[in-house]
């Protein structure tokens, strides 16, 4: 039934012809007719894991082929820390599960390949998720000749504003460090007294001279750095000035008493957010730490179960999700994440280290140019060999990653270039970190 038979049929006939020309409805039911025979249907051929290292990270692409000739889609599965129990999830289990299926309805696949498990919500499984579910995005914006962020409701703002990351062993070597970053147009800079947790600031490492452990542990205790860190801010904002905004990570390291005493220290130097004050298993003094200071709050990046950030949202406990979306299952749950953001006043600063793929950055910046409640996007920098295995990845210009205009994702996988860079020896893993008396420290 024609437009103008369905006003009729609901008693609207005359305001149906009234309110559109004959010609005009012509054309329009005639667009409808085109744009629906462009949507022939088309399934899933195969999908398959394709692994690569140009820059150091072990990234996994899952590349979804269809019966359209030429017509895929590319999602990213990076799981740095083990990514062939990832390629395995892919290869011996979702291909089999996706095969056949109709490519155009995402939703329906991820509700399925999400309980096709029957166990979920771990990292392994949702990294092999994602990969399909951003793939059949990227199907998606292929077929509608559209990006991603298009399908979503189109643009709200012009690129993606960013933080870069700002380090040095000491004062001095990271006040020059956040200079330079804003020489190169960031606005928001991350600070860190060396690595996380300003390990090299801890005394002795006694478990090594006990012999606990093994040589390559890593070691760092709380006090140096709680002392360490208020100081870093005061520095920074005596030298650099009120003009920048200043982040840093807490990466979970502290306990959670400590961490509630930093903040409130770390509130006179307006920090933009402190990230991942607690170890996710601490949700619980979110609370706590709330009504003990206004500090601005990032948390998530090693979330994986809605559990851990439902409650947190929802009772308004934080300021910036952080979550790793291909950790969440991918696009279709973030985007969902986002909206559940957005009404209760939390912003995203969705995970965007080194070890996620340019199609995951790409997903997170899709999101970015298009939600409302937006926050911050981490920078990514992407030597030559990267974006030879990946052309169309994301650009940095002046603090802001930009996308191209290019149809779904707007990057490709080149795979021989791939293949040149194969996996390091090292399979993967995160290294143990030890207070002096040898005790393991989260994460
Ligand atoms: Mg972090």
């Amino acid at each position: 039934m024609n437009r103008r038979n369905l006003l009729k049929g609901i008693g609207l006939g005359a305001l149906g012809a009234m309110s559109l020309p004959t010609g005009a409805q012509e054309a329009s039911d005639k667009r409808y007719t085109d744009a629906t025979k462009g949507l022939r249907p088309l399934k899933i051929t195969k999908v398959r894991a394709i692994t690569t290292s140009p820059m150091g990270a072990r990234l996994v692409i899952i590349k979804v082929e269809t019966d359209e000739p030429g017509l895929y889609g590319l999602g990213c599965g990076t799981y740095n820390q083990r990514p062939l129990t990832v390629v395995t999830a892919v290869n011996e289990y979702l291909d089999g599960f996706a095969r056949g299926r109709s490519v155009d309805d995402i939703e329906d696949m991820w509700q399925n390949a999400y309980t096709s498990s029957y166990w979920r919500n771990g990292p392994v499984l949702n990294n092999a998720l994602s990969g399909l579910d951003m793939a059949l995005w990227d199907i998606k914006g292929k077929r509608a000749n559209m990006p991603v962020y298009q399908l979503l409701g189109g643009r709200s703002r012009f690129a993606a504003d960013c933080y870069s990351h700002a380090g040095g062993r000491d004062f001095k070597e990271l006040e020059d460090s956040v200079r330079s970053k804003m020489e190169q147009g960031f606005r928001h800079v991350r600070i860190q007294l060396g690595s996380y947790g300003s390990s090299h600031l801890s005394q002795k490492p006694h478990f090594r001279e006990a012999g606990f452990g093994v040589p390559s542990d890593g070691h760092m205790d709380s006090l140096p750095y709680l002392k360490a860190t208020p100081k870093m801010f005061e520095h920074i904002r005596n030298t650099c000035g009120e003009d920048v905004e200043l982040l840093h990570d807490v990466h979970e390291r502290i306990q959670p008493i400590e961490a509630i005493n930093l903040l409130k220290e770390l509130e006179q130097y307006r920090p933009f957010f402190i990230e991942d004050p607690l170890a996710p298993e601490q949700n619980g003094y979110f609370p706590q730490l709330r009504n003990q200071t206004s500090v601005p709050i990032a948390m998530g990046e090693l979330f994986n179960n809605p559990h851990e950030w439902v409650d947190l949202i929802t009772n308004r406990l934080i300021d910036f999700i952080r979550v790793h979306i291909t950790q969440a299952g991918g696009f279709t749950p973030s985007r969902k994440l986002a909206t559940l953001g957005e009404w209760f006043g939390v912003r995203t600063a969705w995970h965007g280290p080194g070890d996620l793929s340019p199609v995951g950055h790409a997903a997170n910046a899709h999101l970015d140019m298009n939600i409302h409640n937006f926050g911050i996007q981490e920078s990514v920098y992407f030597n030559d060999a990267m974006r030879e295995v990946f052309p169309g990845a994301p650009t940095m210009d002046n603090g802001y990653m930009h996308l191209n205009d290019r149809p779904g994702w707007g990057i490709d996988i080149n795979e021989k270039a791939a293949a040149k860079h194969p996996f390091p020896e090292d399979p993967g893993t995160w290294l143990p970190i030890r207070r002096r008396d040898g005790t393991a420290v989260r994460p």
